[in-house]
């Protein structure tokens, strides 16, 4: 299992440096979570303003 960030990212970037295993980055229209590498630990989650960070 590994979490993906839904349309509601605003890009505000408050994910991306609390990812312990640094699988999360800016893509074109939003960012984006390398879901090969993510290890489910919910801390982007906790973190957005807008609840974007899902389980799949
Ligand atoms: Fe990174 Fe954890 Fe979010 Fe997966 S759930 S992208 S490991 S912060
Ligand atoms: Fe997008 Fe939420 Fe990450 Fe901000 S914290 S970049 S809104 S997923």
């Amino acid at each position: 299992m590994a979490y993906m960030i839904t349309d509601a990212c605003i890009s505000c970037g408050a994910c991306e440096p609390e990812c312990p295993v640094s699988v999360i980055s800016a893509g074109d229209d939003q960012y984006v979570i390398d879901a090969s590498g993510c290890i489910d630990c919910g801390a982007c989650a906790n973190v957005c303003p807008v609840d974007a960070p899902r389980p799949e």
